[in-house]
């Protein structure tokens, strides 16, 4: 039984103390003995992780073979490949692939006291490495059939998103399990007051389109911004000729998607290429960056830098203006503000930092990044 615990050194303290571990309780060696409020523990880990995470993308479909798993690797990568720094979160209990899609098959991750470490892939072309958090990191062997009951997919969330060391994040992918149910309903809920958007992956096809509908609605109900919907296998190209051809007649979709006010950002084509940079462990989009692939998932891409940039310059203008209402900062503004400066691309920090001096004619506001290189 858990007992609530006071720090001794101040009386008035009414948060129960917390030991710092960057893990959940389930993977501590002291938790038979531990006597900390570990409901506290669980959820100081996962707003410590959130709080150095800017824009969340939830990559959904309601029907699985849909491609959810590809989409939201190459928009991962297509992220990666702009600048940003991003981790890709693969919840999908029953089919987790991104260790696949990111060659780390086989691999299986440490824990430490900061938590759980994420497999960083690293290539060439991107500054950051990409940061992926697997239960397929978690299994004895990767061919594990996953049988749990709901109490333990939701654990199984909260590890996902607080057991592991994502670290400061501009974009966390995070690649659902298909369907709206307990596994979506559980995040979302995680997620609630963070900066989250969905991308709908979904195919051409009439069956796939009336679940696509429901996820649709998931996210209207919600009030989750939905970036658009990526169509996954919309045309084939000849691997001979490069001629294109359809599988499946898209009208439907394009109709069913404009009454329902979502955007259709992008058509990836079913092509040979694409399957085999997933299955050697390199998205296309990294790999073969000029290729019609890779063209064809930036416009997702883009929307979802848009979004978070939206989002970004309107907590900066709420910020500035609780700012401006004071005659001077105060520590939680100041925090505030920094963490807020922390979701902006390193590139891009210090000419914000100064212009946002200039809007409070204090010159450049102080640079945290200093004090603490
Ligand atoms: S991780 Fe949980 S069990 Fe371990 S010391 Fe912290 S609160 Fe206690």
């Amino acid at each position: 039984m858990s007992v609530s615990h006071f720090p001794s050194h101040d009386p008035l303290a009414l948060a129960p103390e917390d030991c710092g571990r960057g893990h959940a309780c389930q993977f501590c060696p002291d938790e038979a003995t531990c006597q900390l409020e570990k409901g506290h523990h669980e959820k100081q880990l996962i707003e410590s992780r959130l709080a150095r995470i800017g824009q969340i993308i939830m990559v959904m479909a309601n029907k699985g073979g849909v491609g959810k798993s590809t989409v939201s690797a190459n928009v991962a990568a297509g992220l990666a490949a702009r600048g940003y720094r991003v981790g890709i979160a693969d919840a999908d209990i029953h089919g987790p692939n991104q260790s696949r899609f990111f060659g780390f098959v086989g691999e299986r991750v440490r824990i430490d006291k900061r938590g759980l470490g994420p497999r960083a892939f690293r290539t060439e072309s991107i500054d950051h490495p990409i940061q992926v958090g697997s239960l397929a990191f978690m299994m004895e062997s990767d061919d594990t059939p996953i049988v749990w009951r709901d109490a333990y997919k939701h654990d199984f969330m909260h590890h996902l998103i607080g057991s592991f060391d994502w670290g400061p994040l501009d974009f966390l992918v995070i690649d659902m399990p298909p369907g709206t149910g307990n596994e979506l309903i559980t995040l979302a809920d995680m997620l609630e007051g963070h900066d989250v958007a969905a991308l709908l992956a979904t195919t051409p096809q009439e069956v796939a389109l009336m679940d696509s509908l429901k996820a649709v609605r998931f996210c209207q109900e919600r009030g989750m911004p939905l970036l658009g919907v990526v169509e996954n296998m919309a045309g084939v190209t000849c691997p001979h000729c490069g001629g294109e051809f359809h599988l499946f007649p898209r009208s439907h979709l394009a109709a069913a998607l404009a009454e329902v006010g979502v955007e259709s950002l992008a058509q990836i084509p079913l092509s040979p290429a694409l399957a085999s940079g997933s299955d050697a462990g390199r998205p296309i989009v990294l790999d073969a960056p000029h290729g019609p692939e890779a063209r064809a998932f930036m416009p997702a891409v883009e929307a979802c830098i848009a979004h978070a940039s939206e989002t970004f310059a309107a907590a900066a203008a709420d910020s500035l203006q609780a700012l401006s209402q004071h005659p001077s900062m105060s520590d939680e503004q100041s925090g505030e503000l920094e963490a807020a400066l922390a979701s902006v691309p390193d590139d891009q920090r210090d000419a914000l930092r100064a212009e946002l001096g200039a809007l409070l004619g204090a010159g450049s506001l102080p640079n945290n990044d200093d004090a603490s290189r």
